[in-house]
């Protein structure tokens, strides 16, 4: 999926979890995982976790 960095920010990290296990919203380029689709223009990106996106991958 691929998201603005503010879109992402409102999606659910599936790693990221508060003490008392509740959900947190993805950090978008703060973390290590955030991949941008074009490194050149970056406009949209995605969680590098699930790999990548169909749009990104040209299957
Ligand atoms: S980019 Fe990082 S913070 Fe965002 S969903 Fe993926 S693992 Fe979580």
């Amino acid at each position: 999926m691929l998201l603005t960095e503010n879109e992402a920010k409102f999606k659910f990290c599936p790693l990221l979890k508060t003490r008392d296990d509740k959900m947190k919203m993805c950090m978008g380029s703060q973390c290590m995982y955030w991949r941008w689709e074009n490194e050149n223009a970056p406009e949209k990106g995605y969680c590098g976790v699930a790999g990548k996106p169909v749009a990104v991958s040209g299957a």
